[in-house]
């Protein structure tokens, strides 16, 4: 597992402060509380690495884990504070808009989404932003463990569909920090990207 080799970098609050702009990374985004640090502490198989942290200040900065000198992953702002200030707002949405845009690096974005409540209009957002420059998506439906084998099965699927009409690029998979399920299939998919 490459990515037990994941350290803790740097927060960047602005794209200059990045590594340089080569190799090979990923990057993770969600509405806060979806999941986003669970699923990169599972996949990494770090129980520390990536902290949770409830305080809007921290939302704008991309957290940068190398796991060797070539290949990376980010940790992008999380989203869908109800109190966050319009003016940061508005530089969250120019950061990531302007990394996506840009960054050459990057291979392709985790989209984190709480199972229970998929493809809200920050995810909405950010698959177009996605498809918009050509990235490729993975969507990890986490937490599945809250529901039935079946209620998860019709969500995949529903999600999936949704997917093709919205942005064909994209794949789903379900996913449990908790329970762990669906870790080697979201290791396989990041390690296609990184060339792993
Ligand atoms: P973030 O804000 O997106 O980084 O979300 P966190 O990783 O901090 O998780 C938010 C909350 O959801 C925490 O209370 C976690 O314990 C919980 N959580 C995260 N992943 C799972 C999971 O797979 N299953 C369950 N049942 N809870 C989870």
């Amino acid at each position: 597992n490459p990515f037990r080799n994941a350290q803790y970098l740097i927060s960047a609050h602005h794209l200059r402060d990045l590594p340089p702009d080569g190799g090979a990374e990923a990057a993770f985004a969600g509405r806060s509380n979806a999941g986003k640090s669970s699923a990169l502490n599972t996949i990494c198989d770090q129980q520390g690495l990536a902290r949770t942290s409830k305080t809007p200040g921290r939302t704008q900065q991309l957290v940068v884990f190398p796991l060797d000198d070539a290949h990376r992953l980010i940790d992008l702002p999380g989203y869908g504070y109800a109190k966050v200030p319009e003016n940061l707002r508005l530089h969250w949405r120019g950061l990531i808009d302007t990394y996506l845009r840009t960054r050459e690096a990057l291979k392709g974005l985790v989209l984190i989404m709480d199972v229970r409540h998929p493809l809200r209009e920050f995810d909405q957002q950010m698959l177009e932003y996605a498809v918009a420059t050509g990235r490729e998506v993975h969507c990890l439906l986490t937490k599945a463990d809250k529901l039935s084998r079946s209620e998860g099965m019709r969500t995949l699927l529903a999600v999936r569909k949704e997917l093709q009409a919205r942005a064909p690029q994209a794949s789903a998979q379900l996913f449990s920090s908790l329970a762990k399920t669906g870790v080697d299939e979201a290791r396989a998919v990041l390690a296609g990207w990184l060339g792993l």
